[in-house]
């Protein structure tokens, strides 16, 4: 944990008593500082209780701040009771993170945002910075709250993914390396429309360190425009599309990284087996660019992108039988998500359906030439057959058990089975990670 000695002996509110709630008001008091936690869910009340924080309905007059959780609205659709009794009080609402960024004590903060991929980034990093021998913690909107991290002293790196709600309850965000993955429109119901979507991401670039920006979408190269144009910091370019003459690239079959034009030959991505597809490439050109950045050479690097394992039910390599390579991507919940692992494979059997979104399947049709059979499972089953009928073969399956059965029956060698579903999970299973769960088991158990 890291104490926050910031508010010592002031009353602070902590509002939202969920994973992140809960460690500022243990850190708040390990600092000192006197907190009244609150939680509309009696059940959170209760947890905080037993764990010996003091629980009330916030006393907004005289607090110092309230602390607020990432998954209550600030803004929009309309901003939450406390939020605007704090204003009318002038009580500054801020996050966890804000309170990190107070009390770091001399530690360096690598952030990361985008609309995809800022947990693979995250834990690449954390995994790179991990085996070259360097002091880190990795937390923030991935695994631990920020201040349930342990300390990394001066000098320790804390590699921090940041969601945009995050972001936004940050004033005083700086940090040593900011990236900016990717943005598409997500969201938009909190943070308005897509200006005030792109405006929030920006902010990741508050402060004066080291800027890593992907310039493959509209809105990431007119970003990148503007850091130049302001002249003030390190602005470090990527992109998986477009080779640049400065920056980090990745480009051609053979996964070439470049480094402001010229080929940087001691990394070498198709020996990382966790990263494939270009979406991952493009987070490992992300974390190539922050690892340069806090001063790793490229050996040290590559030694990171070879070893890291990859997350779970993200394009996860869960087993090779009888040629067959299984992947687990049970985290594709929707067609765009999806679209990145179809794109990494030529000969698929693909298991997908479950509780299907708006648009369905159809945005995939460029990639089902390459689908060798489509086992279809939950509601959204008969819907999907009819999209890829008299263009893909399918069988709908019903479950993922009869799914991976029939997969596993028809595949051969050099074909991949693939999970992959473009569906929410909640028709079959609790959430997208029990269905990959369920996946390996099955996967596994047929192996035996
Ligand atoms: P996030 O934390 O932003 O949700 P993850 O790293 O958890 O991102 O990846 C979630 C899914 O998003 C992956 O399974 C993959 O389908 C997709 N994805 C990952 N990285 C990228 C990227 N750079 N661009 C687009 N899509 C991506």
């Amino acid at each position: 944990m890291i104490p926050i000695a910031a508010f010592r002996g002031r009353p602070v509110a902590v509002v939202g008593l969920a994973r992140s709630g809960l460690a500022a008001a243990k850190a708040l008091q390990a600092g000192g500082a006197e907190v009244a936690a609150w939680d509309d869910a009696p059940a959170r009340r209760e947890q905080a209780a037993a764990m010996g924080i003091p629980v009330r309905e916030p006393m907004l007059t005289g607090a110092a701040a309230v602390v607020l959780s990432p998954g209550i609205p600030l803004t929009h659709p309309v901003p939450h009771a406390v939020v605007t009794q704090a204003q009318a009080a002038s009580v500054p609402v801020i996050g966890d993170v804000e309170l990190l960024f107070r009390e770091k004590l001399g530690a360096v903060i690598v952030g990361i945002t985008g609309t995809n991929g800022k947990s693979t980034t995250t834990a690449l990093i954390g995994h790179v910075l991990k085996a070259a021998g360097r002091p880190v913690q990795v937390g923030g909107n991935i695994g631990a709250a920020v201040l349930d991290l342990d300390p990394v002293g001066r000098g320790g790196i804390y590699v921090i993914e940041l969601s945009s709600f995050q972001i936004d309850l940050t004033p005083s965000l700086n940090c040593d390396v900011s990236i900016l993955l990717n943005i598409t429109p997500d969201h938009l119901d909190r943070h308005g429309d897509m200006e005030g979507y792109v405006a929030v991401k920006e902010r990741i670039f508050a402060g004066s360190g080291t800027a890593v920006i992907g310039v493959d979408d509209d809105w990431g190269r007119r970003i990148h425009a503007d850091l130049l144009r302001a002249g003030n910091r390190q602005v470090i370019p990527v992109s998986v599309e477009r080779p640049l003459d400065r920056g980090i690239t990745v480009i051609g079959p053979s996964f070439t990284v470049t480094r402001d034009g010229r080929p940087e030959p001691a990394i070498d991505l198709a020996r990382a087996p966790a990263l494939i597809g270009t979406h991952n490439h493009q987070n490992a050109a992300a974390a190539v660019a922050a690892c340069f950045a806090l001063g790793l050479d490229a050996a040290a690097i590559q030694k990171g992108l070879e070893t890291f394992p990859g997350l779970a039910h993200r394009l996860e390599r869960i087993a090779t039988q009888g040629g067959v390579a299984y992947f687990n991507d049970s985290k594709a919940t929707n067609a765009d998500a999806t679209a990145k692992a179809l794109a990494a494979f030529d000969a698929i059997h693909w298991i997908a359906g479950g509780r299907p979104k708006a648009g369905g399947i159809e945005p995939l049709a460029a990639f089902f030439p390459r689908i060798r059979h489509a086992w279809l499972i939950g509601e959204a089953a008969e819907e999907f057959a009819g999209t890829l009928r008299g263009r893909a073969p399918c069988t709908i399956a019903g479950t993922l058990e009869r799914a991976v059965a029939g997969a596993r029956a028809a595949a051969k060698p050099g074909e991949v089975v693939l999970l992959s579903p473009a569906c929410a999970s909640y028709d079959q299973f609790a959430d997208f990670e029990a269905r990959g769960e369920a996946f390996r088991a099955l996967v596994q158990g047929g192996a035996a």
